[in-house]
């Protein structure tokens, strides 16, 4: 995501690791593949709470008439919010991963690993960022990887592309 006071209060080897973060999205079609994976988590989670209407008013719990009865809704948004819970890990697995490779390209965009891991640590600063996370928090909730995996990611790159001497 980009924000109007980028330009101010970055430097450029900055904005430009920014720029070519958000280019390596577009490069893996991550806004394409999120609107299919999404599409593909609500028909899971329609057909879920669906099932537990027709389980509901199979038993006459709640005195459903049957799973159209409007008063299965609140079970029905009950068993949505449920379900989407139990799939937050997965959906933040997935957005992890599309970070990881926006990083990686905008590693090979640049060529900067120097910039990038100053770009994390100025970020993790003005954040006051978590360097090492518990591993379950992260798999819960964080949607982005933990700044020192990051950071590792940026000297795995700069291990394989060693900079060419000075002339
Ligand atoms: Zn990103």
């Amino acid at each position: 995501m980009l924000y109007d006071n980028l330009v101010a209060r970055s430097d450029p080897d900055a904005v430009e690791l920014v720029l070519a973060h958000e280019m390596g999205h577009w490069k893996h079609a991550h806004i394409w593949k999120g609107i299919g994976l999404t599409l593909v988590g609500m028909a899971v989670l329609l057909w879920c709470g669906a099932h537990v209407l027709a389980w509901a008013a199979e038993r006459r719990a709640f005195h459903l008439a049957g799973p159209a009865d409007v008063a299965g809704l609140p079970l029905f948004l009950l068993a949505l919010f449920v379900l989407n819970l139990v799939g937050l890990p997965i959906q933040n697995a997935v957005s992890r991963h599309f970070e990881r490779q926006a990083d990686w390209a905008s590693l090979e965009l640049t060529g900067n690993p120097a910039a990038f891991i100053r770009a994390e640590v100025d970020l993790a600063r003005s954040n006051l960022a978590d360097l090492t996370p518990p591993r379950p928090l992260v798999w819960l909730l964080y949607t982005h990887p933990p700044v020192a995996e990051r950071i590792r990611m940026a000297d795995v790159f700069a291990a394989q592309h060693p900079a060419p001497p000075p002339r």
